[in-house]
């Protein structure tokens, strides 16, 4: 995959127009945005037009979306101009999902200056504008509005298009003129088009190059000339040929999704940040959500007052480190549309101390390698954290100005709260699958049948027969508060070492939290209070002295605690994805033990309509609502919202293949959880 970087800006001229109106024109290669004419016109007739837009709108019945890829965002003109011809056209409750690609995004200052050209765009472009992401390689989700999605790819069309996991029912061949950047224009492109066509997906474009002729040819599409748009006299439309084979995965044929399935009535089992973010994330999909849990919403790991959102990023690029910092982009944006007044979070920035030489050098690795916008992440010398965070560090760190604390367990109950979901406070006992759905036993002798399930109980998912050798192991962690003097000076930043700490929040400092593998146990203990003092201590020494000169009592019989058990993977990624059928897999992938290069194609055979969200650890705040939207996007049969990679590495069979190439699949067999 490309590197985790920035991405460059593009340099623009303005230019009036006749009337007055100024558009943006590509200094680097020459070229217009839109046409400076009429450049709305041309796009409801190119590429609306083109792929026949407005009639296909008004006769959409599908429950899933309709899908729009397009090659060159540039100011979203073209994507603006479908979601409000959606809105005309498209019957109530109908859904519009929108993949575009861009490599050169414009800052948010030109784009909002860009679009102000369309009066009637303006509220489209508001809530464009409002959500605008870092310009960062990879996957950024935006809700444009109640079923409307765009999904932005930002990197190289033909790159980010082969990682795409979707499929496409209309093309923009939008771009620069092939012979200003020829680049673009490449056989790749058309192929990675071709593979990620619906059967019957149209396309358009406003250029009739023979390049382009023959790349949309060779990759299965069929053309043919229609009237351009004002002085130009011929365009290209089209469709594809021959109809796409469904997502196969070349070399990793385990990770082949399972056919879509009616998703009318889901279950989500577990009521924490993993469980009410996908029964919320699937409920405004319109689909019928029972929530369950042992307890009430935010009972669990998920409970606390306050917990940090953040991440820890690898020296060196890894696909965990990518996940990672998807999430984090996205827990930002979704938490700004779910709770815009704050009342549930706060954006304030996470600072990660570097307390020893050791972690400096990793540090300074990692920006060496990771050329990030500044507004993602940002070295800070020690004068510049003591000033970020208000008080003495007497370390460098890295400053994620993203990140930010929340209430976790306010968060849950909010979402479990989201209209389309019932929540239910049962056991489910027993998941037996039926021949179109899944059939849940209840605590009370009572049964709930539902078309699918998922499951996110963290380690308790151990408990059901289908997900019972998935290697989940349990991870204590107690967190500690003191009660603060109301003139208690504050923290502008969480502060991270070991572990975190928040600035206060209603009256209390808290801080943690601990980490014990393979220690199921939630009471509160002195033992983890004295561990989160000394961890405190460390990373904070100046602030504890200020505070106990304040009467402050850290001393373990001055602090409340709260502990709870969460779910860590082997690998400590989450599992987010379809359960495999581990005995047909045994079956199925046996030879790898033998030879891990014969690869069996034999797609991977799941529990069809049974899902997971799991082992999020000690950072779900940062996975699970990344998570919640890869699952909702899978069971309704939409685009995801990672890289293809990257969805794989989330699958909950990766640790099956891995022990069986490692000769270890008799553990997997026997239930033995814990393997690392
Ligand atoms: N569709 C746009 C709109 O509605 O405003 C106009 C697109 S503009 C003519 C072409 C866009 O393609 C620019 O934003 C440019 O940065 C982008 N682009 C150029 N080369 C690219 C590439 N290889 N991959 C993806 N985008 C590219």
């Amino acid at each position: 995959m490309p590197p985790l970087a920035a991405l460059e800006s593009p340099r623009l001229d303005w230019q009036r127009d006749d009337t007055g109106e100024e558009a943006p024109r590509s200094a680097d290669f020459d070229d217009v945005y839109f046409s400076r004419h009429d450049g709305r016109a041309e796009t409801e007739h190119v590429f609306l037009g083109g792929n026949r837009l407005p009639e296909r709108f008004a006769s959409w019945r599908e429950r899933r979306p309709f899908v729009i890829g397009e090659t060159g965002f540039g100011t979203g003109l073209n994507m603006l101009c479908a979601w409000a011809c959606f809105n005309a056209h498209a019957a109530a409750g109908a859904r519009l999902h929108l993949v575009s690609t861009e490599k050169f995004p414009l800052d948010r200052e030109d784009l909002a200056r860009a679009l102000a050209i369309w009066p009637d765009l303006a509220r489209h472009a508001e809530a464009l504008v409002a959500q605008w992401p870092e310009p960062v390689a990879g996957v950024h989700r935006l809700r444009l509005d109640r079923g409307v999605t765009l999904d932005l790819h930002f990197g190289d069309a033909a790159e980010r298009l082969a990682l795409l996991d979707g499929r496409v029912d209309a093309w923009f061949l939008d771009g620069f003129a092939p012979s200003k950047n020829p680049e673009m224009w490449q056989p790749e492109l058309f192929e990675a088009m071709a593979a990620r066509s619906r059967p019957g997906a149209t396309f358009a474009t406003f250029t009739c190059a023979g390049v382009v002729k023959r790349g949309l040819k060779a990759a299965g599409f069929a053309w043919r000339k229609v009237p351009g748009f004002g002085r130009k006299r011929e365009m290209l439309a089209g469709e594809v040929a021959a109809p796409t084979e469904d997502a196969r995965r070349d070399g990793t044929p385990w990770f082949t999704p399972p056919p879509a399935r009616p998703s009318h009535r889901v279950a989500v089992i577990g009521a924490g940040i993993a469980g009410t973010s996908v029964a919320a994330a699937l409920a405004e999909r319109g689909v019928v959500v029972t929530l369950f849990d042992r307890e009430c919403p935010g009972a669990g790991a998920s409970g606390n007052a306050q917990g940090a959102l953040y991440v820890k990023l690898a020296a060196e690029t890894n696909h965990q480190s990518r996940v990672y910092l998807a999430g984090l982009l996205h827990s930002r944006r979704w938490l700004s549309r779910l709770d815009p007044g704050q009342s549930l979070w706060s954006p304030c920035g996470v600072l990660q101390l570097a307390l020893n030489e050791k972690e400096q050098a990793r540090q300074a690795r990692f920006l060496e390698r990771h050329p990030l916008p500044t507004g993602v992440v940002e070295g800070a010398s020690v004068e510049q954290a003591t000033e970020r965070a208000g008080v003495d560090t007497e370390a460098p760190a890295l400053d994620y100005p993203q990140a930010g604390w929340v209430r976790p367990r306010a968060l849950c109950q909010r979402l479990a709260e989201t209209p389309g979901i019932a929540f239910r406070q049962a056991e489910v006992i027993r998941l037996t699958a039926e021949c179109d759905g899944w059939r849940l036993l209840l605590g009370d002798g009572t049964t709930l049948d539902v078309d699918q399930v998922v499951i996110a109980t963290a380690t308790l998912a151990n408990g059901f027969p289908q997900t019972r050798t998935l290697p989940l192991q349990p991870v204590r962690g107690q967190v500690s508060r003191v009660r603060l003097a109301p003139d208690a000076p504050g923290l502008g930043r969480v502060v991270c070492a070991g572990g975190y700490v928040p600035p206060p929040l209603d009256g209390w400092l808290t801080f943690g939290a601990t980490f014990l593998p393979n220690d199921a146990d939630s009471g509160v203990r002195e033992s983890d209070h004295l561990a989160n003092l000394a961890e405190l201590e460390r990373t904070l020494p100046a602030y504890v002295a200020v505070l106990r000169d304040g009467g402050a009592d850290l001393t373990p019989s001055g602090l409340e605690g709260r502990a709870g058990v969460r779910a860590a993977s082997p690998d400590k990624s989450p599992y987010a994805g379809p359960v495999p059928d581990a005995e047909a897999w045994q079956e199925d992938y046996a030879e790898l033990a033998r030879d891990a290069t014969r690869i069996p194609d034999i797609p991977g055979r799941h529990h069809d309509g049974l899902w997971i969200s799991a082992a999020h650890g000690s950072r779900g705040l940062s996975s699970a609502p990344l998570c919640a939207e890869l699952l909702a996007s899978r069971i309704c049969d939409e685009p995801l919202p990672l890289e293809q990679p990257l969805v794989d590495h989330l699958h909950p069979g990766r640790r099956l293949i891995r022990d069986l190439v490692q000769g270890k699949h008799g553990s997997a067999a026997a239930g033995v959880g814990n393997s690392s």
